[in-house]
């Protein structure tokens, strides 16, 4: 049976990934601080129907801890990390990037580290468009140049990829940055904007729209991401590789509203504001390396992903 590490477990992608993972034969093993980015009773509801499998082990711990992951995790043997666990979101970073510096980058060599002493041979980090900052040169492929990172928490995920090349190279551990491109759908975290429009459109209540609603964003549905990440855990064809996990198509600010007005059957009330530092005007994914490598495709469509996001938001 496959032993799995999996770091944010409890989190948004991290949670939907474990089902994912249980409908296989596996023993996972789920590491999560239940960070105070959003309440801790919405990550509780996320694990809640599989944290007491006999398969699974759910141990709450900070991954930036050097001596805890080694005492915690010393007596587990593993096939796979997935490493998930991180502070999310640019704005924020933009007001704690030591906070950040310390879960994702120091975070991320503390796994790296706990790989290299215990053999584990394959290990999915979960990296993120926004490492591509500003570029207009889209959509975005692997070989674009990101060493322009315009938030702390794009240059944190950038430090991942680097230091999984330096572990890759030096420690024969096959590394795989998975760069996802906004994701949406059930159980999506609270900050995020589709997630943040639909609750203030329920209740009558303004949302604040940055800029002139013409930014865009690949947004990608969750249960696509998930199956490129589980297809990840099996790629054995290299040592490194960055990839993108995006849709492949741009819906702008004010497409994305007009789809939730539609779909909400109501109207939003907008208040317009500067765009803010940290944000990008436009994400976009290349998708043929994920296609080629990862047998990866994006099938859902944005309207169709509402409407599942919504059947989960109303309950
Ligand atoms: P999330 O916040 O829902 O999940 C992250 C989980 O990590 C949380 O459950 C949190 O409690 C946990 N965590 C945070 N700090 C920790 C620490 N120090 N020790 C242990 N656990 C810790 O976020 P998500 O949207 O599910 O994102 C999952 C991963 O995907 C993150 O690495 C994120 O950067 C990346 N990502 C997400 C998106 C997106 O659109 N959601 C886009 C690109 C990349």
């Amino acid at each position: 049976m496959r032993r799995i590490l999996l770091t944010g477990g409890a989190g948004f992608i991290g949670s939907t990934l474990a089902e994912k993972l249980l409908e296989n034969e596996c023993h996972l093993t789920i590491v999560d601080n239940f960070d105070n980015f959003y309440p801790r009773q919405v990550k509780e509801k996320n694990i809640k129907n599989f944290i007491q499998l006999s398969q699974v082990n759910f141990i709450e711990g900070d991954i930036s801890n050097t001596g805890w992951i080694e005492s915690a995790l010393a007596s587990f043997e593993f096939d796979v990390i997935l490493h998930l666990a991180a502070k999310a979101g640019v704005r924020p970073s933009i007001a704690d990037p030591l906070g950040y510096q310390e879960t994702n980058v120091k975070g991320t060599q503390n796994l790296l580290e706990f790989a290299r002493k215990k053999n584990i041979k394959q290990f999915v980090f979960a990296s993120s468009s926004s490492v591509y900052g500003i570029n207009g040169n889209t959509p975005w492929t692997e070989n674009d140049y990101v060493l322009r990172p315009i938030s702390p928490y794009a240059s944190t995920k950038v430090s991942g990829e680097l230091l999984g090349n330096v572990y890759s190279h030096l420690f024969n551990i096959r590394f795989l940055a998975l760069r996802f491109f906004t994701v949406y759908g059930p159980r999506q975290r609270p900050d995020l904007a589709i997630h943040k429009f639909a609750k203030s459109i329920l209740n009558d209540e303004p949302i604040t729209m940055f800029g002139d609603g013409n930014t865009k964003r690949d947004y990608t549905y969750i249960d696509d991401i998930v199956d490129g990440i589980v297809s990840a855990t099996n790629y054995d064809q290299s040592m490194y590789e960055v990839i993108n996990l995006g849709n492949n198509q741009t819906i702008s600010l004010s497409e994305m509203i007009n789809i939730l007005e539609q779909v909400f059957e109501k109207k939003a009330i907008i208040n317009k504001i500067a765009e803010q530092p940290g944000d990008v005007p436009i994400t976009y994914a290349d998708i043929t390396k994920a296609r080629q490598l990862l047998n990866y495709n994006a099938k859902t469509n944005f309207e169709e992903g509402i409407i599942k996001f919504k059947d989960w938001f109303i309950g």
